[in-house]
């Protein structure tokens, strides 16, 4: 799938490992790197830094995270000049606040627009009373995102990382067209939780064409 707007384009694709080159090494935390030329991380040293999201400040940038269940989210903006990224958060790093960091660290682009690739949806994220506890001893509020069935409580992150994380974008400029959820959709998507395997697994890319 592939969507534009503006001098940005964006796609989520399955891909096996390999079939593309990471630019960071993804470890469910919150550090986001700041790109201001192409090929700089290359440049910078042969093994992959650790990360979770890259912000790309220059024309022609291309950055992209793998997901299979956590949530693929892109930043882009209506400026010529403005910056794009790229954030992989499952539910470990937006309990550390990465999106929250990768939000103030864009607010100040005009007109900042937010998509939302497919992840795993509150119909299969049954979560454990330790689960929620551990989010109240960070201080953070996951009860009101929680829904009851069969005596399992189901969290959903995707609302969870809207409300909270994102509660200043404004509907219109957030797009969720493309949100299903990864477990139990079709036609059927990589899920972590299902395959037990990130392999394959989504490639969701946003780059500037100008
Ligand atoms: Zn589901």
């Amino acid at each position: 799938m592939t969507g534009s707007l503006f001098s940005i384009e964006w796609g989520i694709e399955i891909e096996k490992k390999g079939d593309s080159v990471p630019l960071f090494e993804q470890v469910h935390g919150n550090e986001i790197l700041h790109l201001s030329k192409a090929g700089e991380l290359e440049m910078a040293s042969k093994a992959l830094p650790q990360a979770d999201g890259a912000i790309a400040h220059f024309n022609q940038a291309e950055v992209h995270v793998y997901t299979a269940d956590c949530l693929p989210i892109l930043f882009f903006t209506e400026d010529p000049n403005g910056a794009i990224a790229a954030i992989h958060a499952g539910w470990k790093g937006v309990k550390k606040g990465i999106v929250q960091k990768a939000y103030q660290e864009l607010s100040h682009f005009k007109n900042l627009h937010v998509l939302i690739g497919p992840a795993i949806g509150v119909c299969c994220f049954a979560v454990r009373e330790d689960f929620i506890q551990e989010w109240e001893t960070a201080n953070l509020s996951p009860r009101p995102f929680l829904s009851r069935k069969n005596n399992r409580d189901y969290f959903n992150l995707l609302n969870y990382v809207t409300q909270e994380a994102l509660s200043e974008i404004p509907p219109s400029h957030l797009h969720l067209d493309w949100f299903r959820c990864t477990v139990c959709s079709t036609p059927s998507l990589p899920s972590f939780r299902r395959n037990k395997s990130a392999n394959p697994r989504l490639r969701t890319w946003i780059r500037k064409t100008t």
